[in-house]
């Protein structure tokens, strides 16, 4: 088959990539050049596990290209998957001008029947948006080609990309005629090999299924946040509170960390979107509410700990950030945690020395010269006066106390991740607080 991923952010690059993997003829589009010139000399854009080795293979065997020129290649392909941002407007409505814009594209260079897939994460209603727009660009050409509109949400989690697109635990699809859906069938079937399903639907109920599994995936983080905070309170500890509801198969395990509250470019505006989407439709989504509400709050715990145990005197004190991605294995930082911690610490006069194993660039894109960056876990430790763990990479869980005893000026750990055993870090001398915790 033939693909154009028009898009080659997290989504439209991991995507486009594995869709190559099996065998289709993938062309990933972006309208950044500097990206697209990039990857043609092979230098891959973001953190990704695997996704380096993958994009150099398909590329040598000449089934994945990189264009910035869409319009003129569109006779090319059988399907175009739309896999650029929807970024929240300022009403918390998703950005659909991206999205449109392709749609424009299309309709003002297809030649052929080819089937529309919205792979961005995209409201109730957009498919029919996206019709109307190649409709009228087909018209004002005087031209009367067939099209489909589908809509195909993604459910990779960066870090783990390639592994959830390779081996999904289900593929949603939306689909208005049998043509589309025999399309999409073949090229999913190398997907679903496994036996898990290819959900075939109606196209609302495949827009609202991703932001209902996010919104879901959110309350559960609020939820056990809400929880810890009140364990904190009540003399409880909330790692036990989770493996005691855990262990109940109709709750699970997953998803029910106490943290510093969820960041990324999915949650925090998906969250946002689909109660904007209720208000339109006159209905409020008062759980949801509360969700972002906690989330929010959630995002100062550690600020709001250091604070107390500073008594409110950080002007001057030299705070170690261990972990800046929103979560790990990946490079991203939108939405994190760490930057509303960061921000409130420079805001206070506090010195921060951040480090991250992969998203330093990033960071010094977002905090320039504000903040020292460390070269490595321990050099982030000189003369702090506590170390904040924000995000939970694996070189961060097992400590080397002596080392860390010898650099830092206070013994102090504030565990945003409740990876540490807290008999284990006062056996070595540090004062230690987590979230919701026993202590
Ligand atoms: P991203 O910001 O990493 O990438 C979007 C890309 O689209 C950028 O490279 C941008 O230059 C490009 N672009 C914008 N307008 C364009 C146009 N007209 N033509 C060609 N390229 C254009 O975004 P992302 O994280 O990959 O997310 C994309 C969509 O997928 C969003 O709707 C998001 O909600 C959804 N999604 C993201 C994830 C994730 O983990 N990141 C997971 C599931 C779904």
């Amino acid at each position: 088959m033939n693909i154009a991923m028009v898009g080659t952010g997290y989504v439209g690059l991991v995507s486009g990539t594995c869709f190559s993997e099996t065998g289709s003829k993938v062309v990933c589009f972006d309208i950044d050049k500097k990206k697209i010139d990039g990857l043609n000399k092979g230098i891959i854009p973001i953190y990704e596990p695997g996704l380096e080795k993958l994009v150099k293979k398909n590329m040598a065997a000449g089934r994945l290209k990189f264009s910035t020129d869409l319009a003129g290649n569109l006779n090319d392909f059988d399907v175009v998957f739309s896999a650029v941002g929807t970024p929240p407007d300022e009403d918390g409505s998703a950005d659909l001008s991206y999205v449109l814009q392709v749609a424009e594209e299309v309709g003002k260079n297809m030649n052929d029947y080819l089937v529309f897939v919205t792979k961005s994460t995209v409201p109730i209603g957009t498919a029919e948006k996206v019709k109307k727009v190649i409709s009228e660009q087909l018209k004002k050409r005087g031209k009367n080609i067939d099209f489909d509109v589908a809509s195909n949400p993604e459910f990779l989690k960066e870090g783990n990309a390639i592994q959830d697109f390779m081996k999904p635990d289900r593929i949603v699809v939306g689909v208005g005629s049998e043509k589309a859906k025999k399309i999409m069938e073949r090229l999913y079937k190398p997907f679903v090999l496994n036996g898990h399903p290819i959900l075939f639907m109606d196209v609302p109920s495949a827009e609202l299924t991703k932001y209902a599994a996010n919104s879901m995936l959110a309350t559960k983080i609020s939820f056990m946040n809400d929880i810890a905070n009140l364990c904190e309170i009540v003399g409880a500890d909330v790692t036990n509170v989770r493996k005691g509801i855990g262990a109940d198969t109709r709750i699970g395990y997953q998803f029910l960390y106490a943290g510093t509250g969820y960041g990324g470019s999915c949650f925090p505006k998906d969250v946002k979107a689909l109660i904007k989407t209720a208000e339109e439709n006159n209905y409020s989504l008062d759980i949801l509410k509360a969700v972002e509400d906690v989330n929010n709050r959630q995002k100062s715990v550690l600020y709001n700990k250091l604070y107390a145990y500073y008594k409110g005197e950080l002007s001057g004190k030299k705070i170690a950030v261990w972990g800046l991605a929103f979560k790990p294995n990946t490079d991203d930082m939108r939405e994190a945690p760490a930057r509303v911690l960061i921000n409130k610490l420079l805001k206070a006069g506090a010195i921060v020395n951040a480090y991250d194993p992969v998203a330093m660039t990033e960071a010094k894109r977002i905090f320039g010269d504000s903040i020292n960056y460390a070269e490595n876990k321990n050099d982030a430790l000189k003369d702090a006066d506590a170390l904040l763990l924000v995000t939970e990479w694996n070189e961060f869980r097992v400590p080397d106390y002596a080392k860390m005893e010898e650099l830092m000026r206070k013994k102090l750990i504030i565990d945003g991740r409740n990876i540490y055993d807290p008999e284990e870090v006062k056996e070595h001398g540090f004062e230690y607080t987590g979230i919701g915790r026993k202590i």
